[in-house]
C-alpha cells in the first residue's frame, strides 16, 4: 500500500450546479485512489512527506467523449463549410491516408501526446476504416495508460468509394478488431459505425449481433444536423426515430452508448436515449464551425438526460475540452437567446461537471476526486493576478475561458505522475 500526500486548492463538481472547493486541502491518495481530502492531517500521517502545490488548483482531469483520431491532422481547417461539404473536401481524402501506417503513427503520437499536454485522461475516440492504424492508435493510448474507448469505423454506402467498404469486410474488420482488444484494460474497443447514412440496415444489424457476442457498446453521431436526419429517414423510412435505427438492431444494450451531437432530438429519440441510459456528447466549437446547430443541453438536462462534452477533433480546432467548458456556456446563451422557449442557460458549474464527471461516467472512476475515485488529476497555476485575489471557482472559470496547457503544471495519472 502506498499513500501519497498533496496539498493545494482541490476542486471538484460532485453535482451537477455545484462546484465543491477546498482550500489549503490535503488530499490523500492511496494506491492511486482518492482516500480523503482533508484540511488537517491526523498525527499518524504527519510524518509523511506532501506534495505542496501553495495556492495553485487541484482538479480532476477531463474527459472527451467524442474525438475523431484521424482528424486532427485537418483541425482548424475548412471552418468556413458546412457538414457535407467539409465531409467531401478536406474530411474523407484526410482520413484515406490512414491506410498509410506511418503516416498513422506520426499523426496518433502527436494526438495522444496533445491529449495528455491539455489534462484529457479519459476519451472515446473514432479511428477510420484502416485497421492496422486504428490497431496503432488502441495500443499506444494503452501504452500510456489513458482510459479510452476506441472502434475502427464502419461505413459500406454513401460513402466517397475510396472509403467505402464491403458490408461483409466491414464487419468482418469489426470482429477482428473486437477479439484481438478484449480484456480487462483501461482502453476498450467499441462499435463505430460512422452515422446512419454512411451504413446499411444490414451492417447496422450485423453491428448488433457483435455488441451482443461481445457485450460491446457503440459510439455514433446522432441528429447533427437537419439535412442529416432528413436524409436518414429517407434511407430507414421504417424506423420511428433515429435512434430507433440503433436501438432495434441491439446496439444499445451492453452499453457504453455514445451519441455526438443530439442537436435536433425527437421526443421518440429522447425516450429511447434515456431508457438506454446512453450518453449525449455536445461538441460546441465543432457544431458552431460545421453543423450550424446547437445542443439544446439545458433542455435535455431537465428531461435527465446525462450529457458529456467533446472536442470533435477535427470540426473542433483542438483538444483543450476545458476550452469547451466556456464554449458550453457561451452557446447556450446563445440558445437561450434566440430560442427562449424550454432552452435555458447552463452554469459554469454544469458544463464543468459534463467535461468531468458526467464523460468520466462511462469509465471505472474518474471525473471527480471524492473519495474512492483514481488520483487522475491536473495541477493548475498562474490564473490569478497579484493586484486581484480570486475564489477557487474563479480561478477555474479563468482557465476554462483563457488558460492553457502553460497553466497544467503538473499532470497525475491513476496516481503517478505524467508528462504529454
Ligand atoms: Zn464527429
Amino acid at each position: 500500500m502506498s499513500i501519497s500526500i498533496y496539498r493545494g486548492t482541490v476542486v471538484y463538481a460532485a453535482e451537477r450546479d455545484k462546484l465543491a472547493a477546498f482550500p489549503g486541502a490535503n488530499i490523500l491518495v492511496e494506491d492511486g485512489f482518492v482516500k480523503n481530502v482533508l484540511k488537517n492531517l491526523p498525527e499518524e500521517l504527519a510524518e509523511l512527506p506532501v506534495q505542496d502545490y501553495g495556492n495553485a488548483l487541484i482538479i480532476p482531469a477531463f474527459s472527451d467523449l467524442h474525438i475523431h483520431a484521424s482528424q486532427y491532422a485537418q483541425r482548424g481547417i475548412g471552418m468556413d463549410k458546412l457538414l457535407f461539404d467539409w465531409l467531401m473536401d478536406y474530411t474523407f481524402p484526410q482520413e484515406t491516408k490512414f491506410a498509410d501506417l506511418s503516416y498513422a503513427k506520426m499523426v496518433y503520437d502527436t494526438l495522444v501526446a496533445d491529449l495528455i499536454r491539455h489534462g484529457t485522461f479519459h476519451a472515446s475516440i473514432f479511428t477510420t476504416i484502416h485497421y492496422e492504424a486504428s490497431d496503432y492508435l488502441f495500443e499506444k493510448l494503452a501504452e500510456r495508460g489513458l482510459y479510452a474507448y476506441t472502434g475502427v469505423v464502419n461505413m459500406d454506402c454513401n460513402s466517397p468509394e475510396y472509403l467505402c467498404e464491403t458490408t461483409e469486410n466491414s464487419l468482418r474488420n469489426t470482429e477482428r478488431f473486437l477479439r484481438e482488444h478484449q480484456g480487462a484494460r483501461t482502453v476498450q474497443p467499441i462499435l463505430t459505425p460512422r452515422f446512419a447514412p454512411t451504413c446499411s440496415e444490414t451492417l447496422i444489424q450485423g453491428l448488433g449481433k457483435l455488441a451482443k457476442k461481445y457485450a460491446c457498446g457503440v459510439q455514433t453521431h446522432l441528429v447533427e444536423s437537419i439535412a442529416e436526419a432528413a436524409w436518414t429517414k429517407d434511407l430507414f423510412p421504417g424506423y420511428r426515430c433515429e435512434a430507433a435505427i440503433y436501438e432495434q438492431a441491439g446496439l444499445l444494450e451492453y452499453g457504453p452508448s455514445v451519441f455526438a451531437h443530439v442537436i435536433f432530438p425527437t421526443g421518440e429519440d429522447i425516450e429511447i436515449l434515456k431508457k438506454t441510459k446512453s450518453i449525449s456528447v455536445h461538441c460546441p466549437d465543432a457544431t458552431a464551425n460545421i453543423i450550424a446547430g446547437i445542443m439544446p443541453a439545458d433542455a435535455l438536462g431537465k428531461r435527465e438526460l446525462p450529457i458529456a462534452l467533446g472536442t470533435d477533433i477535427g470540426a473542433g480546432p483542438g483538444t483543450a475540452v476545458y476550452r469547451q467548458v466556456s464554449r458550453a456556456v457561451q452557446l447556450s446563451k446563445l440558445k437561450a437567446f434566440f430560442q427562449p422557449e424550454g432552452n435555458g442557460q447552463l452554469s459554469f458549474a454544469r458544463a464543468f461537471y459534463m467535461a468531468t464527471k458526467e464523460g468520466g461516467s462511462i469509465f471505472d472512476r474518474v471525473g471527480s476526486l471524492e473519495p474512492g475515485y483514481r488520483f487522475n488529476a491536473l495541477v493548475l497555476d498562474g490564473l490569478e493576478d497579484d493586484f486581484s485575489p480570486l475564489t477557487p471557482e474563479e480561478k477555474l472559470e479563468r482557465f476554462c475561458y483563457g488558460g492553457d496547457d502553460r497553466n497544467i503544471v503538473a499532470r497525475y495519472l491513476d496516481g503517478k505522475l505524467i508528462n504529454p
